[in-house]
């Protein structure tokens, strides 16, 4: 990233660390007084030199070693003490930018996960704000350090002769910027290296995790090819880097030789002339290395800082990308809501440009139960995730109970509606919590509640620990009905006045579909429900049905008058009807036999 964007990228970050400012200053501080002690040695060497040495003044020279001894244990004491108070700082400052990143990343609405892969989510949660908290540790307080230590080394050198402070800052120019175009040509070298370390990695970890394709497949050698390549690019970056540190080592001895040459020159001119001392000379070639110190790293940091406001932009974009679905003012709270949904004219497109529903207008009755059916793409899934607002419509409006839901509150729309999925999501935790995840103040009578409604009590306690049994990634596996017994649960729990089923017995067999039907017609009691279905079973309970067709509604009406019709939704579910009657005519042989 270019220095002018990183700088650009560093302004947003300066709120959080300004909110940390104390432990930023403390931090500083200490360094300050620690470099500040570190300026006095050279001076205490000047009269080891001049006064002592000279003199030979035995007992100043025991006096003056002491103090050194003692400058030199409170240099470092207090410069560790100002490094770790500098991690406080950093890392309260990630925790802060990880928290919201956390937080901002709950509240985005559906488009933005569509947008953004998962695996990058997380990069940028995890890795990313990681950088940044490396940077603020490190680099920052280092660079910052080394900075304060030089500005006091000049005003120590001024103290001196002024003289010889201009002339060792002029020599020192040519040696800065020798640092300088080193560090920003090894800098970026070093992470080319470490990328390309990266894609070696990956190759190998490919070939071993699929060792047996590459194997069945013969590719052995193809494989191997490509490694070379990989290897070769890593193997010219190496010897890049190396040619180029190489290069820069002599270069700088020989300018920094020649710096000290040239001091070494204009101060035994001035000395000779009486206006330094041999001690005062000595403490000038002290302090000119304390002023290579940032030089040296000037180029890393700039490196580093660059670096870091990258990971830290890829943090900001998460935080602040703009939320599709934004709460307006004058919010209102859903209160005893009855359940009547209406579709005024909406239509909607996921990328702007192409309508997935066009001019939908659907009244439904509180407490009805309406079934959307239609062929797959035909905007069935749209329809349903438009109620609680995962997107907003692009024209029309779509009303709860008369109330636009863009002027419900978000939090008190979403309360009010709860959903079957058609993937049950388990989580790995406790089946309590798994349960109570749509309600978590539930008290335990509730959470036993919805799962004797949901018919899952049985089960879950006959579970080794009950309630509390580890389910998901790393307990119980569940069956897929259990599983969706678990969501069902959940919906009791909630209690809400509207239903949506996402095409919940989708991934069921037949038996199971049986069961989950019954469990979900209770649930739907006395509930508006809407439900998506390509499962004949589920789609029989509903009142009314609405056939979708390319974002259109083309049918509507009960299941016998649209049999009856034999248009669109007779095609659908044809096959599952003629298998639902014979299958019906069968049972009613067997009953008319054993009744005979
Ligand atoms: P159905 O549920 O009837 O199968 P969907 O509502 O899932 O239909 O999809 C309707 C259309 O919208 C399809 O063309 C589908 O490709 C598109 N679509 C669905 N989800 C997204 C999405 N998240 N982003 C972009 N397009 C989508």
């Amino acid at each position: 990233m270019p220095l002018r964007e990183s700088i650009k990228v560093f302004r947003k970050l300066l709120p959080y660390i300004t909110r940390n400012w104390k432990w930023l200053l403390l931090a500083l501080l200490l360094m300050l007084i620690s470099n500040q002690l570190a300026t006095l040695i050279p001076l205490l060497m000047k009269r080891v030199i001049d006064e002592a040495i000279a003199n030979k003044e035995f007992n100043l020279l025991i006096i003056l070693s002491i103090a050194i001894l003692l400058l030199t244990i409170g240099t470092g004491v207090l410069s560790g003490s100002g490094r770790y108070l500098g991690a406080i700082f950093a890392q309260r400052v990630v925790y802060e930018i990880r928290l919201r990143a956390f937080r901002s990343i709950l509240s985005k609405s559906f488009a933005f996960f569509d947008k953004m892969p998962t695996g990058q989510i997380v990069a940028r949660v995890s890795s990313d704000v990681d950088r940044v908290a490396e940077f603020l540790t490190r680099p920052l307080m280092g660079f910052t350090n080394a900075l304060l230590l030089s500005v006091l080394a000049v005003i120590a050198m001024l103290s001196i002769n002024l003289e010889l402070t201009v002339v060792t800052l002029l020599v020192l120019l040519p040696i800065a910027l020798n640092f300088y175009f080193y560090g920003k040509r090894v800098g970026p070298l070093y992470l080319s290296l470490r990328q390309q370390y990266g894609v070696l990695a990956s190759v190998i970890n490919n070939n071993l995790m699929g060792i047996r394709t590459v194997k069945y497949l013969a590719v052995e050698e193809h494989e191997v090819e490509k490694f070379r390549k990989e290897n070769n690019k890593w193997l010219n970056l190496a010897l890049k880097l190396f040619k180029v540190q190489a290069l820069h080592r002599p270069m700088s001895t020989l300018i920094i030789g020649l710096g000290v040459v040239i001091i070494i020159t204009i101060g035994f001119l001035n000395i000779v002339e009486g206006r330094l001392t041999v001690g005062g000379l000595w403490a000038f070639i002290s302090y000119m290395f304390m002023l290579l110190w940032p030089m040296r790293i000037a180029g890393f940091f700039i490196t580093a800082f660059q670096r870091a406001m990258s990971a830290c932009h890829r943090v900001f974009t998460v935080i602040e990308a703009k939320e599709d679905v934004e709460e307006e003012g004058g919010l209102i709270e859903l209160k005893n809501v009855k359940g009547e949904i209406v579709f005024e004219n909406v239509w909607f497109s996921y990328d702007g440009k192409h309508y997935v529903l066009k001019d939908i207008n659907l009244r439904i009755r509180p407490g009805e139960k309406v079934a959307i059916v239609g062929p797959t793409g035909s905007g069935k899934s749209t329809l349903i995730r438009l109620i609680p607002r995962f997107y907003e419509v692009n024209k029309g409006r779509i009303l709860i109970d008369g109330c636009d839901i863009r002027k419900i509150k978000l939090e008190s729309l979403r309360r009010n509606i709860a959903i079957v999925p058609q993937e049950p999501f388990i989580f790995a935790t406790t089946v309590k919590e798994n349960i109570a995840v749509s309600k978590p103040d539930a008290s335990m009578d509730e959470i036993v509640k919805a799962a004797k409604l949901a018919r899952i009590h049985d089960f879950i306690e006959s579970l080794p620990k009950g309630y509390n049994t580890l389910v998901g990634e790393y307990g119980v596996t569940l069956s897929g009905g259990q599983k969706q017994r678990i969501e069902i649960a959940r919906a009791f729990l909630v209690d809400p006045p509207i239903l949506i089923l996402d095409d919940p017995t989708s991934n069921l067999d037949a038996e199971t579909e049986r069961e989950i039907v019954k469990d979900l017609r209770e649930l739907m009691k006395g509930r508006t429900t809407i439900i998506v279905s390509q499962r004949l079973p589920l789609v029989l309970e509903a009142d009314r049905i609405i056939v979708l067709d390319e974002g259109r509604i083309v049918e509507e009406g009960t299941h016998e008058e649209l049999v009856r019709r034999k248009g669109a939704y007779w095609k659908l579910f044809k096959d599952q009807i003629e298998a639902y009657e014979s299958w019906v005519k069968e049972l009613l042989i067997v009953e008319e036999g054993e009744n005979a």
